[in-house]
């Protein structure tokens, strides 16, 4: 936790799930480079554990197995998505996904193998093919988290600042009709001061939503927090009808819910009513 008072970067990250993990590491490139951007990584808890990428269980999806592909990948995802989902982001999520897991493994993510020393492949609805990752069974989110905490904490051009919720972008008019630009944050630390800090971009990785519901499988700090701070600095925002919801978790009284992974769903269960009946129709 800074000293109150402005401090400067050339990246503010807002986040420290995997979006803000990953974007940090590769803004500040290899840690071995004597020169590069410097990043200020913000959280509000403790890093890498406060957002939902440490409660993710089921896994990842990559295009691993040589007997699959990548643009099999994305045809599964589009079709997954009925259609609405930008073909060039899917392109880039299922082909550059393959890439990510090496470098994972590489800075020593343990993914769970099979007898014969190959990734050990699981099967989630909608996939065509066994292309689910996933490590120390369902604890895939938090091995993942573990890696690109460490991998940020001891890099030399990554700052991380724990304990501080982002109140506030600060924005100024590039010119009498320009476009608002944004300079940095306002946050608020654990004992309640303000904490001002400037860089010429400022990247919102704040994950999702989920907790403007009563009933969630999300933690505290998906609140929204990233979509209100972009709309109230200016912000046009896209894609705001998609909501993540898991069709499955356990209403017991707990908060968030717990979820029940999409794996079993996978692996051949079905979702049916006290009479039997399948809930979406034929699975
Ligand atoms: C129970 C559960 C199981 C899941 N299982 C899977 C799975 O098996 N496979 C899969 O692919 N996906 C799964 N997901 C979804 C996956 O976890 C998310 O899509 C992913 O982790 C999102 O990463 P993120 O970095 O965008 O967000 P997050 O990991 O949520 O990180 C957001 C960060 O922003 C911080 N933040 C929020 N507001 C502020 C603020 N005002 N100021 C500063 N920081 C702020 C948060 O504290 C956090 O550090 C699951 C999700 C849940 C909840």
């Amino acid at each position: 936790m800074p000293a109150p008072g402005l401090k400067r970067t050339d990246l503010l990250v807002v986040g420290s799930g995997v979006a803000g993990l990953s974007a940090a590491l590769a803004a500040a490139g290899p840690a071995t480079d004597a020169e590069g951007c410097q990043v200020v990584v913000l959280t509000p808890g403790t890093l890498g554990s406060d957002g939902a990428t440490c409660m993710a269980q089921g896994g990842v999806a990559a295009a691993v197995d040589p007997r699959d592909d990548p643009d099999a990948h994305a045809a599964d995802t589009a079709r997954a998505g009925e259609g609405l989902g930008d073909p060039e982001r899917i392109r880039i999520l299922t082909h550059e996904a393959s890439g990510r897991i090496t470098d994972l493994v590489d800075w020593g993510a343990r993914f769970d193998r099979a007898s014969d020393g190959t990734l050990a492949l699981g099967l989630e609805g909608a996939h065509g093919h066994r292309r689910i990752l996933h490590a120390n069974g369902d604890q895939t989110g938090r091995e993942l988290a573990r890696v690109l905490r460490a991998r940020v904490r001891s890099h030399p051009r990554i700052h991380v600042v724990e304990g501080v919720r982002v109140r506030a972008l600060r924005a100024r008019a590039s010119g009498p009709a320009g476009p608002t630009q944004v300079t940095g944050v306002t946050a608020e630390g654990a004992d309640g001061l303000p904490v001002a800090i400037e860089a010429p971009v400022t990247l919102l990785a704040t994950g999702g939503a989920g907790r403007l519901y009563r009933w969630t499988t999300n933690p505290p700090w998906a609140s929204g927090d990233g979509i209100a701070l972009a709309i109230e600095a200016g912000a046009w925002l896209a894609g705001m009808e998609f909501m993540q919801f898991h069709p499955t978790a356990l209403h017991v009284s707990m908060d968030p819910l717990p979820l029940v992974s999409e794996a079993i769903r996978g692996e051949g269960a079905r979702l049916v009513d006290a009479t039997g009946r399948p809930l979406f129709g034929a699975e």
